[in-house]
């Protein structure tokens, strides 16, 4: 590709409405353009790192024994009516009619669909296992579609299902796929972890693994453990209880006044207490069923820990400050487990009854509670693991402190069980004749999203670093002056010749300074170039350098192309 014909309008200003590094480059650097808020275009560069990512996902699932189909983005809402989840998706899906007022949707996801399939066409075990997958373009309607290709609102997936006889014949469809998702981001150069992720309440037969590409910049929290294999979502890791030390109070619990000290931190400081002292008492509002919520002072309440424990409303969020007084007689500060009414479920955190003498809202205004004793002067009606867990925790494996780290999700395997096939019985016939339900798992990849995480991992002041797997091209040459013959003709040369050798060279022809196209060169992230100048060239040499490192070196003309080839070729093995 000549650079003079290339659609790859460079802007050297940091456009204004991006925040993450990975979508200003690639609006700086050409790769794609806004189309609507979470909508983009991808221009040719773009596309080419996509379809790069595409391939090697599409190798590593074939490899598996997947197979390609490719399912229609508009999908009846008969289907989706018949799992339940027209209703339970909510904002999130675009829905519309045709002219006969049928309802449809743009698939945000393809469960349904594929289960519909399968449930037409498969009878026998004999037919299974069956991995089925698509790579296409998926539709949510996010409440923030941000962050460029990182969060769209249109965007491109790798949807794989897999269809077994039995639970063991899952785990070894997911073992399957979790292999080939390691094998994914290894190719794509990417520095990455497969953490356990939360299932959600109604999340299947259990068992997922999220798999992150780490970056600061990453809307995920994991803990990782630096000593064994262990890494999970902040959402999902476990936490034990861990005690504080305290001596029960010896008399009854009091009532003390404590004007204007409303959050944990005002009352420990009102009371000079330590915050772990205290008990956070939040009333929560489960699709307008009311718990009283309980952690202790310290701890961070772990909202998706609590629905699943609740077991999954479609809303789950704390309680309006009218129902609050309605409930409990006073203000969201001053709430409290003493004297809680009926018929209201007190639901805590095992730390919460391991706590000795507790400071806590009295249920009315300005008054708290001290020397309060779980057991003794409050009820608890069910313990669940509640908390948010914290950096420096013990490994639930193996005891050495956790650490965190950033990630993006940028792939997700999921045991489903038998939810869908239950739900549109999807069957077949056993050895025995007997009708059975295919149980069944799903696997995404944020294909566009894999794209935007591995810029934000690979970056620097001038650009894009393109692991050499997925860069637009492998090369670009730079003709220092187009005007001397000898310069122009030898980049032509090299040119044709790596054309040739099965590099994917680009040749900037066009008649700009020599800083201008490499600062293209660098922003736009070829892993390597060559620099054809006339002084090099007198002594029969050209120059390449390697992006990621900055090293440049003089090679003997009759060499690079060798060279080339070589750095090539080695990089794409695997
Ligand atoms: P998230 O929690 O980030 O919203 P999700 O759990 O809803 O993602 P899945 O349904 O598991 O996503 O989709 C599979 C993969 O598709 C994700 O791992 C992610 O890489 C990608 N993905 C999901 N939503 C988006 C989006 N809005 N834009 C780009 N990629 C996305
Ligand atoms: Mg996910």
């Amino acid at each position: 590709m000549r650079v003079s014909k290339l659609l790859n309008p460079t802007l050297r200003e940091v456009p204004a409405e991006a925040e993450v590094v990975s979508h200003q480059l690639m609006l700086r650097a050409g790769f794609i353009r806004k189309a609507a808020a979470g909508v983009y275009t991808y221009l040719p560069l773009g596309l080419r790192v996509l379809k790069k990512i595409e391939q090697i996902v599409r190798e590593e699932m074939d490899a598996k024994g997947g197979q390609e189909v490719l399912m229609p983005i508009m999908q009846p809402a008969e289907l989706w009516k018949e799992t339940g989840r027209w209703d339970v998706y909510g904002d999130e899906m675009f829905r519309l009619q045709d002219r006969h007022e049928r309802e449809f949707c743009l698939g945000p996801t393809h469960e349904e669909l594929i289960t519909d399939l399968v449930r037409g066409e498969v009878r026998s075990y004999k037919q299974l296992p069956l991995l089925l997958y698509q790579i296409q373009n998926k539709y949510r309607d996010e409440r923030r579609p941000r962050f460029g290709l990182m969060r769209g609102r249109e965007f491109i997936m790798k949807d794989l299902y897999s269809f077994d006889r039995d639970e063991a014949g899952l785990a070894e469809s997911y073992d399957k796929m979790y292999d080939a998702y390691c094998r994914i981001f290894s190719r794509c150069g990417l520095t990455y972890r497969p953490v356990e992720a939360d299932a959600g309440a109604i999340g299947g037969s259990g068992g997922t693994h999220e798999f992150m590409v780490l970056a600061e910049s990453g809307e995920a929290a994991v803990v990782y453990c630096p000593a064994c294999d262990y890494a999970a979502n902040v959402e999902k890791a476990e936490c034990r209880p861990r005690p504080v030390k305290d001596n029960a109070p010896e008399g009854e619990y009091r009532l003390v006044h404590t004007p204007g000290a409303r959050t944990i931190e005002q009352v420990a400081e009102f009371l000079n207490v330590p915050k772990t002292r205290l008990v956070k008492s939040l009333l929560y509002d489960g699709d307008g069923k009311l718990f009283l919520v309980l952690v202790r002072g310290d701890r961070e309440l772990n909202e998706i820990k609590l629905n699943n424990a609740l077991g999954g409303f479609i809303s789950l969020k704390l309680a309006e400050p009218h129902k609050v007084l309605e409930t409990m007689g006073c203000e969201v500060g001053s709430v409290g487990p003493v004297g809680v009414p009926e018929g209201l479920k007190v639901i805590a955190d095992p730390e919460v009854s391991l706590m000795a003498g507790i400071v806590c809202g009295a249920n009315q205004s300005d008054h708290h509670y001290v020397d309060v004793v779980p057991g003794r002067d409050f009820r608890i009606d069910q313990e669940f693991d509640l908390r948010m867990i914290e950096v420096g925790e013990e490994c639930p494996k193996c005891g050495t402190p956790l650490q965190e780290a950033r990630g993006i999700e940028v792939g997700q395997v999921f045991k489903l069980g038998t939810k869908y096939s239950k739900a549109l019985n999807a069957t077949y016939l056993d050895e025995n004749g007997e009708e059975k339900l295919c149980v069944m798992g799903c696997y995404g990849v944020g294909v566009s999203r894999t794209m935007a995480a591995a810029i934000e991992q690979n970056n620097d002041a001038d650009g894009i670093i393109w692991p050499l797997q997925i860069a637009p091209y492998h090369c670009i040459i730079v003709p220092v002056n187009l005007k001397d013959a000898q310069v122009a003709g030898t980049a032509e040369k090299l040119y044709a010749e790596l054309g040739q050798a099965g590099v994917e060279a680009v040749i900037d022809d066009r008649d700009e300074r020599p800083g201008v196209k490499f600062k293209d060169a660098d922003l736009v992230g070829y892993p390597l170039r060559i620099t054809v100048g006339s002084k090099a060239l007198a002594n029969g040499q050209v120059e390449l350098r390697t992006r990621k490192t900055g090293e440049t070196e003089l090679v003997a003309l009759a060499e690079v192309v060798a060279l080339v080839q070589k750095t090539v070729k080695e990089a794409l093995e695997h």
